[in-house]
């Protein structure tokens, strides 16, 4: 048999051949159209790897910050878009989908009571049953006149949002205590006006509007929003639709397989 001779390597070539590698993605290449926001605001490709066992821990073993966990695990098995930069709508999708990454579609087993018929059954929740709101409607990309003759542009707002007000609500020389409801509708606000403005602007403007430009902003970000809400679909035999919650527990980050 002849043996192909291959040229030895000079160390320079070693390293560029381990920088490509490195820089190749890995993982399971997203369809982007599963996400709740359709990926529409992430032009690149998205990469996702499984959890690893160090992750499982991670996830399981929760104290203090929640989001801390999830910044850092998003961060470790999502390639294509940077952790700051995923939508807050899209991001709790992501564990469930990564979740059936790594058990290769292994369901769970959900506890439902028909809020009809009051029967009570266990259904098995696989990840197309997730129930997701899609962004198939498109915010308008130009600026809406609202009531108060404002003009408002309206962006969704990211981890990287998230972030910005966890460390205002921290910052000890915000006197105010923040106001959680009014701040989530100040983080979908991009410029008033055409002038960009900071999270603290639009939580005090969103504050002090009239009650029509309050009206206005509400409905509008309704009539655009998606999300994941953590809940599957179900039907029960009387007919009615069950929609019970998904919890990311024990169980579901670390299934009985074994
Ligand atoms: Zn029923």
């Amino acid at each position: 048999m002849k043996v192909i001779d291959t040229p030895e390597l000079t160390p320079d070539q070693v390293i560029a051949q381990a920088m490509q590698a490195k820089q190749k993605p890995t993982g399971k290449l997203l369809d982007k159209k599963l996400l709740p926001s359709r990926g529409v605001f992430y032009p690149n490709d998205i990469y996702v790897t499984p959890f690893t066992g160090m992750d499982l821990k991670d996830l399981t073993n929760i104290t203090t910050n929640v989001n801390q966990v999830i910044y850092k695990i998003l961060g470790k098995r999502i390639q294509g878009v940077a952790v700051n930069d995923i939508l807050i709508n899209d991001k709790l999708w992501f564990l469930y989908y990564i979740r059936d990454l790594t058990y290769k579609g292994k369901e769970i087993a959900v506890k439902c009571t028909c809020p009809n018929c009051g029967a009570q059954t266990v259904k098995q929740y696989t990840f197309d049953k997730l129930h997701v709101v899609h962004y198939d409607k498109h915010l308008p990309d130009k600026q809406l006149k609202m009531p108060n003759d404002d003009l408002v542009e309206f962006a969704f707002p990211t981890i990287g949002t998230e972030i910005q007000i966890n460390r205002l609500k921290n910052d000890p020389n915000v006197i105010e205590a923040i106001d959680d409801q009014f701040m989530l509708l100040a983080s979908y606000i991009k410029s008033i006006n055409g002038k960009k403005q900071s999270i603290m602007d639009t939580y005090f403007y969103v504050q002090n509007v009239d009650a029509m430009t309050f009206c206005f902003i509400v409905n509008t970000l309704d009539k655009y929003s998606f999300v994941c809400d953590r809940t599957a679909s179900f039907t029960c035999d009387c007919g009615a639709e069950l929609n019970p919650i998904i919890e990311m527990d024990q169980d579901f980050f670390i299934p009985k397989l074994f």
